[in-house]
């Protein structure tokens, strides 16, 4: 591994590991979402009052607001449009297309961190799940320990996201030979199709259903209670303001 680092090999192989010829076409219908409103139309319903206010719509601020919105009032800001009907969002073989458009109404914008790196981030409702290699798994146990989550909630929600977005691969010939030469290679045991964050060799899961067809973030917003949410597209937040009781910022 002396041309490249250990952590550009591992997004090279998690990429080669889970990127699937397409089968042919579903045409996978869109989820029956709350409606997709562009900022423009905000002056309409200025008066409107919000419990929580999330901004971005990408991999977290689908998810959230849609759970936030069983009970409370809550108001979705993307500053991206929406990904349905983006053939190139939704392709798995128009993948490469989706992340050099340099185009003005991109889902994805190019930038280099600040060690160097060439690299995109999403700018599109459903964020990273949209321009992503697509691969799923579970969070590793240590993490979210660390990270002091309730690790019970935390394991009701995988199947929450995985029974709407998540699909087991096919594994194209040239796959099961990357899987068989990590196993001769020792990396080992093989814990074959899991969606647990476990040593060794595994198939984890995909946002890439049967047809190839990609499943994102913002189809979780279809769990919405639709009533409660308010969606947002082209909505860049440039300032939050916060104000206390009494009006003081
Ligand atoms: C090429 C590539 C391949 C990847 N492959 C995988 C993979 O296979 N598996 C995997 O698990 N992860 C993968 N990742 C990483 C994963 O996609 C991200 O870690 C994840 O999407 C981040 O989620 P997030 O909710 O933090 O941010 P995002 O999903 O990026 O969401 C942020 C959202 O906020 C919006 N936003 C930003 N600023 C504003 C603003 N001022 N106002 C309004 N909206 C705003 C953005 O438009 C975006 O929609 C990959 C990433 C890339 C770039």
């Amino acid at each position: 591994m002396g041309l490249i680092s250990g952590r550009v090999f591992f997004k090279i192989l998690a990429f080669l590991c889970f990127i699937r010829l397409s089968q042919g076409r579903n045409h996978s219908a869109t989820p029956d979402l709350p409606p997709l409103r562009k900022a423009s139309s905000f002056s309409k319903i200025q008066h409107e009052a919000y419990d929580y206010i999330i901004v971005g719509g990408g991999t977290a601020g689908c998810p959230l607001a849609a759970t936030l919105s069983k009970k409370y009032k809550v108001l979705l800001l993307e500053r991206g449009g929406s990904p349905y009907g983006n053939h190139n969002i939704s392709y798995l073989e128009n993948f490469h297309i989706c992340l050099t458009d340099e185009s003005k109404n991109s889902p994805s914008q190019g930038f280099i961190s600040t060690d160097g790196v060439i690299n995109s981030r999403a700018k599109v409702l459903g964020g990273g799940t949209c321009i992503n290699a697509g691969f799923y798994s579970r969070a590793n146990r240590r993490f979210v320990k660390d990270a002091g989550w309730d690790e019970e909630l935390v394991n009701q929600s995988y199947p929450w996201v995985e029974e709407r977005i998540v699909y087991w691969p096919k594994i194209a010939p040239w796959q099961a030979a990357l899987r068989d030469g990590l196993l001769e290679a020792g990396v080992s045991p093989y814990n074959g199709y899991t969606y647990d964050h476990l040593f060794g060799t595994k198939v984890g899961g995909t946002i890439f259903d049967e047809a190839g067809y990609r499943h994102t973030a913002a189809d979780l917003l279809a769990a919405a209670n639709p009533d409660n949410l308010r969606v947002l597209l082209h909505a860049s937040v440039n300032k939050v303001i916060f104000k206390t009781r009494h009006g003081k910022r």
